[in-house]
């Protein structure tokens, strides 16, 4: 079946169940249906080459949008509209977007239309005819972080997302239409993909996260309020909570996934303790393999597991999947060596949007297209992968993916100068957080902060800067990173 046989049987068995819990009202799949087809009639009179972007909001119309639009065949183009300006306006220059989806009453973006997503149009028939299209074409077009100063387009087709749907399935969770999802991430980010994309294939019930006050907070209200049985969490989240664990007690758990961060050993196993009934699977993925594509076995003690500094084995490729590691030239490293994962197979993207980046990030071997996810591993002697850290300046602040060097290249172009360098560092629950370093004895932090702030989203803001001059150089002549990792560490 393809991805939208599947949703549309769900929307025609389970008219009843609840499809959503967001901000504490539930919506049903029919309800849903109605929503999705007033969408889908408002973008239906418009041709078939618009590109077509949403405001991505924590409400109801945002979801009922991009099946809309996954129901056209077309491909969907998430936006926050609480990031800058400029960085929706490289979005929408990079996708050629020409219809947003939104709220009425919004910011405008030049050269593009608004369509209002809350229209409904009374007695609307919610039986959906699946047009035919080549499974290729993109589903959806996410941007992350690209170190050259300008977000990185991902293009993920309906194939990658029915091969992440049925190799997950093929993982053996216990998954079903009574289950009830976690949904924590923003639209914008691939972890809210899976977390809404399984529920919908088979009628369970998606229970998003509010994103007024504190969002790791709202994580655990909606655990606990709203049963969760399936959760699928960034490791960051049991660090904001940990202090609370040991009061925690989730029995309703089955499922507990993380993602997006390396999971250390000491906080899974005050996680387990909270989860009578339930386990802990580490899974590992780059937004260009379509979430996650690697995962290792569900656990519920953590007395055996496999661990490289203290950080869970990652596992294998899942279905339809190939991971290798290679060195600098491309070969595969000898086993039990460390190398570059790269990544092939069905849930692999086409590439980014901009092709120069794309003859980088993709290479050839033994016949299959590899992509390089720029992470470190090795196997050890049952095929187990096990994360060693990166080879460049990407990091995760609380599970979003940033390069160093995006940060580095705005603050440059604002100071007018090289003089910057951005690390991070440790903060409050051990949270990663950015900070950083001007050389220039005379730099007004303030003002470039307040400049800074209109070209990058606020995850990706640093937190402090500090001035040290002259910056410490290594024996290459080039700026000590790691002198400095250590001298803010001391002053922290
Ligand atoms: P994103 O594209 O935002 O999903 O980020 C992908 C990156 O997150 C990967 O390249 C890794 O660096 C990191 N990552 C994802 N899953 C894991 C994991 N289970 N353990 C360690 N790092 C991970």
């Amino acid at each position: 079946m393809t991805l939208l046989e599947k949703i549309n049987s769900v929307f025609i068995r389970f008219p009843h169940r609840n499809a959503f819990c967001i901000e504490d009202i539930y919506y049903t799949y029919e309800e849903l249906a109605v929503k999705v087809a007033s969408i889908k009639q408002l973008l239906g009179k418009y041709p078939d080459e618009v590109r077509i972007g949403i405001q991505v909001r924590n409400d109801i119309e945002s979801y009922a949008s991009l099946i809309a639009i996954m129901f056209l065949g077309k491909t969907y183009i998430p936006i926050n509209p609480n990031h800058p300006i400029d960085r929706i306006e490289s979005i929408i220059q990079q996708s050629g977007l020409n219809i947003v989806l939104a709220k009425p009453g919004n910011q405008a973006y030049p050269g593009v239309m608004f369509l209002d997503y809350t229209t409904i149009y009374e007695g609307i028939s919610t039986t959906f005819e699946i047009p035919e299209f080549d499974q290729n074409n993109n589903a959806y077009i996410l941007f992350t972080s690209g170190s050259t100063g300008l977000p990185k387009g991902v293009q993920i087709s309906f194939h990658n997302l029915i091969s992440l749907y049925n190799a997950s399935v093929a993982l053996g969770y216990k998954m079903d239409e009574t289950d009830r999802f976690l949904q924590m991430a923003d639209l914008t980010f691939d972890l809210s993909v899976f977390s809404y994309i399984v529920p919908l294939c088979i009628g369970a019930c998606i229970c998003t996260v509010s994103d007024v006050g504190i969002k790791f907070t709202n994580v655990y209200k909606v655990l606990e309020t709203q049963n969760v049985t399936f959760a699928v969490m960034v490791p960051s989240v049991l660090n904001h909570l940990r202090q609370f664990l040991p009061e925690i007690t989730l029995p309703h758990i089955r499922h507990s996934l993380f993602c997006g961060e390396a999971l250390y050993k000491d906080i899974t196993t005050e996680w387990l303790r909270c989860l009578p009934n339930g386990s802990v699977e580490n899974v590992y993925g780059p937004t260009e393999a379509t979430v996650f594509c690697l995962a290792n076995d569900s656990i519920t003690s953590t007395s055996n597991v496999v661990t490289n500094n203290e950080i869970l084995a990652i596992g294998k490729p899942m279905q339809n999947m190939d991971a290798i590691l290679v060195d600098e030239n491309l070969n595969e490293v000898p086993d039990g060596e460390k190398g570059e994962i790269c990544l092939s197979g069905d849930q692999l993207t086409r590439g980014y949007l901009d092709e120069e980046r794309n003859k980088v990030a993709f290479f050839n071997y033994n016949n299959k297209r590899f992509y390089r996810t720029g992470d470190v591993a090795y196997k050890n002697e049952n095929g187990v992968f096990l994360y060693a850290g990166r080879i460049d300046h990407q990091v995760k602040i609380q599970g979003y993916r940033i390069e160093l060097n995006e940060i580095e290249f705005h603050l440059r172009r604002i100071i007018g100068g090289a003089g910057v360098v951005a690390l991070v560092t440790k903060g409050a629950n051990d949270l990663n957080q950015i900070e950083v370093v001007f050389e220039d004895k005379n730099t007004n932090i303030e003002h470039i902060f307040e400049e800074l702030k209109t070209k990058i989203p606020h995850y990706m803001m640093p937190v402090a800067a500090h001035i040290i001059s002259p910056l410490p150089l290594n024996a290459n002549g080039k700026t000590d990173r790691k002198a400095l990792e250590k001298i803010l560490s001391v002053s922290i």
